[in-house]
């Protein structure tokens, strides 16, 4: 049974990380699309300096359209003024003539206001077009980096999977069937007891119950929330001096334990394999 437990542990250890990098995994294509959207500004930007440029181009032609009527006008002005009968006739024609001339420099003027005003606005769109370039480099920079990270907790995926199924194959199936419907519905099925309290629910076990816990020779459950339960005796040493100090872990320094990635599955390890030995 103990080594059902060490077991359990470092089943729960797997599924954490399965857990963590199937979330990961999944998070790529929203992540992707927050990469992206950074460059929706930028595109915006670039847009709408080419549609100013656009709109002021567009003024321009119509202003040279404008002059090119009045010209005609004045063209033909010229022509009737040679054909007049009286001075009346003449003197309004010359002014026809002179209203139309007033025009077309004003229109040259605005010409020139549009002529100066493109010059900005081309700078614009270069500057624009400059960030939207170095925007989308990083952008593309970041989605590798998110991809090749993805593809990284794939690799880690699939190569803790086989270990899993393994593990799985190695534990009792009532217990198997127990740990599943508990990590189904609390997103962890093994939690350790200290200060005869179990940590994932911090309800404080039966004297009776912590008493089996810690003397470790059945799989026991936390009546609350019904966790399976482990006591892990080396943390406790140092961090009371507790009286529950496991005679079979004296060459396992609390310190080192405690600083392994996984202490708990590993000194449960030890536990179950120190069990084993002595029977
Ligand atoms: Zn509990």
């Amino acid at each position: 049974m103990q080594s059902d437990l060490a077991k359990l542990l470092e089943l729960q250890r797997i599924d954490t990380e399965v857990a963590r990098l199937k979330q990961e995994i999944s998070a790529l294509p929203k992540r992707v699309v927050e990469i992206e959207t950074k460059l929706a500004g930028n595109l915006a930007a670039v847009e709408k300096a080419k549609a100013a440029a656009k709109e002021n181009d567009q003024k321009r032609r119509k202003y040279e359209g404008e002059i090119q009527t009045l010209q005609q006008k004045i063209s033909k002005y010229r022509d009737q003024m040679l054909a007049v009968k009286t001075n009346d006739e003449y003197r309004a024609l010359g002014n026809e003539i002179k209203f139309a001339e007033d025009a077309i420099r004003g229109y040259e003027d605005k010409i020139l206001e549009c002529m100066v005003q493109s010059e900005d606005l081309d700078t614009n769109i270069k500057a624009a077009e400059k960030s939207l370039t170095i925007e989308k480099a990083a952008v593309e920079k970041e989605k590798n980096e998110a991809r090749s990270r993805t593809a990284e907790h794939e690799k880690a995926l699939s190569e803790l999977l086989p270990s899993r199924s393994e593990l799985r194959t190695s534990i009792g199936d009532q217990i198997l069937r127990h740990y599943d419907r508990v990590l189904k519905q609390r997103g962890s099925a093994v939690s350790e007891v200290r200060d005869q309290i179990c940590q994932a629910c911090h309800v404080m076990l039966r004297p009776q119950v912590f008493q089996e816990v810690l003397a470790g020779k059945s799989v026991l459950t936390c009546d609350s929330c019904g966790r399976i339960l482990y006591y892990d005796p080396p943390r406790d040493v140092e961090a009371e001096n507790a009286p529950y100090l496991n005679p079979k872990l004296p060459d396992v320094p609390p310190r080192e334990a405690a600083s392994e990635a996984s202490p708990d599955a590993e000194n449960m390890s030890q536990a179950a394999a120190a069990d084993d030995a002595a029977h």
